[in-house]
C-alpha cells in the first residue's frame, strides 16, 4: 500500500488543488512546487456535491472494474449507487489510493473515454 505516492499524501483540497504533504502533517496545506498554501478552514469540504445525483452504473472493463459503481461527474470518482440510482454520499475523489486502482481508472478512461459511461 505504501508503494503508491498519492496514498501517502494528505490530500486536503482547495479549489481542486490537492495537498501533497504527508498525511497527518502539521501546519498549512501545500501543493509541493507551488506557492499555494491553505488552512483547514479554507479547504474544500470533503463531501462531494455529486452525492444524491442520478447516475447509472459505469460500463465494466473485462476485469470487472469498477464493479457496479457509477462515475461521479463532479469529482470523477467511481461511487457506489444507492438503490434509487443516485450516487451515495461520498468524499470528493482525491486521486487513486492504490496503483491497481490508478491503472484500472486509466484503462477505463482509455476504453470508454469521457462519454459518461
Ligand atoms: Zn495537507
Ligand atoms: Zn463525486
Amino acid at each position: 500500500m505504501d508503494g503508491f505516492p498519492t496514498a501517502r499524501w494528505c490530500r486536503s483540497r482547495r479549489a481542486g488543488v490537492i495537498c501533497t504533504r504527508a498525511a497527518g502533517h502539521p501546519g498549512l496545506h501545500n501543493r509541493v512546487g507551488t506557492s499555494q498554501m491553505w488552512s483547514e478552514l479554507e479547504a474544500d469540504p470533503p463531501a462531494c456535491a455529486g452525492g444524491g445525483r442520478h447516475a447509472a452504473k459505469a460500463r465494466l472493463l473485462p476485469g470487472g472494474f469498477p464493479g457496479g459503481r457509477a462515475l461521479c461527474l463532479v469529482c470523477w470518482g467511481f461511487v457506489e449507487l444507492s438503490p434509487d440510482e443516485t450516487l451515495a454520499a461520498h468524499d470528493a475523489f482525491r486521486g487513486a489510493g492504490s496503483e491497481e486502482e490508478a491503472s484500472s481508472r486509466a484503462a477505463w478512461f482509455n476504453t470508454y473515454g469521457w462519454d459518461r459511461g
